[in-house]
């Protein structure tokens, strides 16, 4: 496949630009140009371009996505995804802390256990999926505020087909922040792990320079550490200097350990709730 030329815009496209530029970078709509080929979902072979302008990688168009959330929202080879939620519980943690954040809501949720696992220690969040089922999280998908206070979203900016669409969408919560994590793409060859083309969810892959756009488009600071990615409104130098030493692996480790010994009061309140609920519904039936 031959790259398409056009002129770098040096910002993140809005969304008319986006339907425009058919083949050019679905975040920035910079020239693409091909760099490897991937078998994907076993059958597919599809290309993997590089951005001039944004320096991402990104797959072609994807047209397979159907397919490749027919059986489960998790791959089958995501074995970390367990011991993630355990480390997104404490980055949450220590975030919504910093951040005074109580209202928040977890985009690309899934089965609801970060979700779950922060009302226990009596964050409010709730949690929004389209591909997934609460299971864990049954009851709290329509959140009972008007705007979150923090917003996450946790590997998933690089399962955005049209990120440009995708992200306005993202932001058009206008929280005080955003804490995502996804693995952040400079220049890593056609073995790389991230890719996953087995599995066919991972379709953009985003530079620092990206991030960097993102930032700047929506209004937002930028922190980065690790791979996760808090973008935070006019934040206090303290403020930015507490979320890079929080979200250090290091840190976050220690956090998970302590939030272990923490009472969970937020089970037997949603409990109440749910049951109260229950009656209620019950009660208008008879
Ligand atoms: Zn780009």
């Amino acid at each position: 496949m031959t790259a398409t030329t056009v002129t770098h815009t040096a910002n993140v496209l809005d969304g008319a630009d986006q339907l425009e530029h058919k083949n050019t970078c679905r975040l920035c709509g910079g020239s693409i140009t091909a760099l490897f080929s991937k078998t994907v979902l076993g059958k597919y072979a599809v290309t993997y371009f590089r951005c001039s302008g944004c320096l991402s990688l990104l797959t072609e168009r994807p047209y397979w996505l159907d397919e490749a959330y027919r059986e489960s929202n998790l791959s089958n080879a995501d074995t970390g995804a367990a011991q993630r939620n355990l480390r997104n519980l404490a980055a949450t943690y220590g975030i919504s802390k910093l951040l005074k954040a109580k209202n928040v809501i977890d985009i690309g949720g899934g089965d609801g256990l970060l979700c779950r696992l922060l009302r226990d220690y009596q964050i409010n969040c709730y949690l929004q999926d389209k591909y997934a089922t609460p299971t864990y999280a049954q009851g709290f998908t329509e959140h009972n505020f008007s705007s979150p206070d923090l917003v996450l979203g946790f590997e998933v900016l690089e399962h955005y087909p049209n990120p440009t669409a995708d992200l306005d969408n993202l932001f058009s919560y206008n929280p005080r922040a955003l804490l995502l994590s996804t693995c952040i793409y400079s220049d890593q060859n056609k073995d790389w792990w991230y890719l996953a083309p087995e599995s066919g969810q991972h379709v953009f892959f985003y530079s620092n320079t990206a991030m960097a756009m993102i930032a700047n488009k929506y209004r937002y600071e930028l922190v980065t550490c690790s791979d996760f990615i808090l973008f935070v409104k006019n934040p206090s130098l303290l403020t930015k200097l507490g979320a890079k030493i929080l979200l250090r692996k290091s840190v976050v480790r220690l956090f998970k350990a302590i939030i272990a010994l923490l009472p969970t009061p937020g089970i037997s309140i949603d409990h109440a709730f749910q049951t109260q609920k229950s009656k209620k519904v019950s009660l208008s039936l008879e």
